[in-house]
């Protein structure tokens, strides 16, 4: 058996990317939120005692039932779907590949039409399926400005911030693909079930930095966790950081969502080299906002991501350093086995040495899960993740295909 299946749809033929786009896309009616999209529907002429039962019938279609097609409003006026759809969209990203792991995790290539003068870009989405829960693992940007020298990611510049739309669009197309909206059919004022769901948990541990695209990634998030949205539970919304201090505050202060940290280093001297934001954002600063993020108790902690790196910040004692550091926070600890990637001088700490550090946290009373990495063999696991402008040709990642399965073997 193959290590990767790769479902390219054939009515979901791949576009090359050069080849020019005629028109510019209509604006997306996808992460607007309720004043933004009040104000597009007056701007076409919808009168005012209208409009709020407009934005909320439009609301519900598009978040809670995920039709992407204005004709499937069932309870919308033809004349008024013929009005959105001459000035509107809906419509999801174009999926270049959809691969499937062995261990069932998926990854998407999904390409977004150009905005403004730009080119079309292309981010990649994860969905990683557990025992009574999925998370999917959300993209903030294409690329990431920072270089923190063990990430994937790191080594691609920017190309650009993604819309809220385009952050949101990743969730309904994943409940797409994965069957979890509710039936079409199903009576009107049907709401989301709020269990049970494929996706039940998002997380911003995609490609780029969250905070370096708050404006965006708190619209999304805010319309994901809102009741008459994609109604998530803020508790099973999960935001990344690599440390960017003022935004951590705001954060807190302005979307409320659970927060992780990537520290991975517990002394400045490494952590400037490990994640380079950290000579801006030192760690008694971003100890400090971490320690003053609103709501945090026993039961909400901040996660802590700690990467595997062999001899490099492994050792005993720099799991001392931790415990120290992390001192008065409610803090869980999330051991990342290091994910290689083509052209990465860094080693994953071995096995061995990974439990032995993971036993002296849980001595110091913190439950210390080490990840187990998911979706290695399609480059969707931590860190893996690059987009097309610089991903591997095929030729490339059949090699490196090859090299993951003789070295984890293919169950
Ligand atoms: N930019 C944000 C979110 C995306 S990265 C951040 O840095 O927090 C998601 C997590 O994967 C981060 O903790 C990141 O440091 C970690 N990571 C990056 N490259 C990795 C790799 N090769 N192996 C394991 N984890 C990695
Ligand atoms: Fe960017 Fe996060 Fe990768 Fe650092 S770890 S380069 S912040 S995506």
């Amino acid at each position: 058996m193959s290590a990767t299946d790769v479902i390219t749809p054939s009515k979901l033929k791949p576009m090359p990317v050069s080849q020019p786009v005629e028109l510019a896309p209509k604006p997306s009616l996808i992460g607007l939120t309720r004043e933004e999209m009040a104000a597009a529907l007056r701007e076409k002429g919808v009168a005012d005692k209208q409009i709020k039962m407009r934005v909320s019938q439009l609301w519900n279609w598009i978040y809670v039932r995920g039709v992407s097609d204005f004709d499937a409003m069932a309870n919308v006026s033809k004349d008024m779907r013929e009005m959105l759809k001459t000035h509107f969209t809906i419509a999801r990203p174009e999926i270049v590949e959809e691969q499937v792991s062995n261990d069932g995790t998926r990854k998407w290539l999904l390409r977004y039409p150009p905005r403004g003068a730009g080119r079309p870009v292309e981010v990649e989405t994860v969905y990683i399926p557990e025992e009574g829960r999925g998370t999917l693992c959300i993209s903030s940007q294409v690329g990431c400005s920072l270089t923190c020298s063990f990430c994937h990611t790191g080594t691609q510049r920017l190309v650009r911030n993604l819309t809220a739309e385009e952050i949101l669009s990743q969730l309904l197309l994943a409940r797409d693909r994965l069957g979890d909206f509710p039936d079409r059919e199903a009576p009107q004022g049907t709401v989301m079930p709020a269990e049970g769901r494929k996706v039940s948990n998002i997380v911003m541990m995609g490609m780029g930095e969250p905070l370096y695209n708050f404006d965006s990634v708190k619209t999304a998030l805010l319309i994901a966790s809102d009741g008459d949205g994609l109604s998530l539970s803020k508790r099973r919304i999960t935001l990344s950081t690599s440390g960017v201090v003022p935004e951590i505050y705001r954060t807190g202060d302005e979307i409320g969502v659970m927060l992780a940290i990537s520290l991975h280093a517990v002394r400045d001297d490494l952590r400037d080299m490990l994640v380079p934001i950290n000579k801006k954002y030192p760690l008694k600063e971003l100890m400090d906002a971490c320690r003053a993020y609103p709501g945090l108790s026993n039961a909400r902690r901040i996660t802590f991501e700690y990467v595997m790196l062999k001899g490099v910040n492994d050792s005993l004692e720099d799991a001392k350093g931790l415990i120290q550091l992390l001192k008065g926070v409610p803090a869980k600890i999330n051991l990342i086995p290091f994910n290689p990637w083509p052209g990465t001088n860094y080693q994953c700490s071995d096995w061995e040495q990974i439990e032995k550090f993971a036993d002296f946290i849980n001595s110091a009373g913190y439950a210390s899960p080490i990840r187990t990495p998911r979706g290695r063999d399609i480059l969707a696991a931590c860190g893996q993740l690059k987009s097309e402008s610089e991903r591997m040709r095929k030729t490339e990642r059949l090699a490196f295909e090859a090299m993951m399965i003789a070295n984890h073997g293919e169950d």
